[in-house]
């Protein structure tokens, strides 16, 4: 079981409340999607539930654990970037080893391990390469790959495709949707684009200036809006 809950969550940059008094669930084993327009809080928001960014105020729990003050490596999460983050000289191999650093697994599980998750992402032919000679879709891939070698329970993607172009985005879109089925664990997702948003979520948060404006299913939140806000977001087109 992997439920994230967020308990009166406040961030502070200085004076600027960017995250103000968030309170959420996110469901064990959903593809939850947070989406709203640039500033209002997204990624500090996934930053503080991977751990990477403390709250001011409030608490963070993974399941029933309180984890607000537990370390990225302690929390069975994994992020993926949407700059993917690769270290261009080492291999397609060994960036995807590098989700496994201070962890035990011997070499010869670690190779199969890799091996799987290569299968799965469709990498195998490219574990000697290195990330400069991969297309973009490709480095997406290396990111995932990295973030699932860890086995997480909770994987936290931020834009992860937001640097693809129109055609791969689509493909990423199902492939990604895919994979959380697949794997059955819990997607926290992050995106601009209400389009991105409706077609993979099925759990939608929509932000804005740091305040939950609604938490639905895509349906509910197209044909049953809370507010104005939510009305315009989900309704116009990126
Ligand atoms: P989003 O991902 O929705 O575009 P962010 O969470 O990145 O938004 O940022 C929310 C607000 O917090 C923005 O106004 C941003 O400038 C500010 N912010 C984010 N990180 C920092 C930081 N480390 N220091 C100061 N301000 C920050
Ligand atoms: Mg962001």
């Amino acid at each position: 079981m992997a439920e994230i809950r967020l308990e009166n969550i406040v961030k502070k940059f200085k004076d600027d409340v960017v995250v103000n008094n968030i309170n959420l669930t996110i469901k064990d084993g959903s593809f939850t999607v947070i989406v709203g327009p640039s500033g209002c809080g997204k990624s500090t928001t996934l930053r503080m539930i991977a751990g990477l960014e403390q709250p001011t105020s409030g608490e963070i729990w993974i399941d029933n654990e309180c984890v607000t003050h537990t370390p990225p490596g302690k929390r069975n999460s994994a992020m993926v970037f949407q700059n993917y983050a690769l270290y261009p000289t080492m291999t397609v191999r060994k960036n995807i080893e590098f989700g496994l650093v201070n962890n035990k697994v011997p070499k010869a599980e670690r190779n199969e391990l890799i091996a799987e998750i290569s299968e799965i992402v469709g990498l195998t032919e490219y574990l000697d390469k290195k990330p400069q000679n991969l297309s973009g879709g490709q480095r997406q891939r290396v990111a995932l790959a990295r973030a699932m070698v860890k086995k997480p329970k909770v994987f936290i993607l931020d834009e992860p495709l937001s640097n693809l172009d129109a055609k791969l985005r689509g493909q990423m879109r199902k492939e990604l949707i895919h994979l959380h089925k697949r794997l059955g664990t819990t997607f926290v997702y992050v995106t601009h684009d209400q389009v991105e948003a409706m077609s993979m979520g099925d759990e939608i948060i929509l932000l804005n200036k740091g305040e939950v404006q609604q938490v639905d299913s895509p349906m509910t939140m197209y044909y049953d809006p809370n507010n104005i806000f939510t009305a315009e977001f989900i309704g116009t087109p990126a």
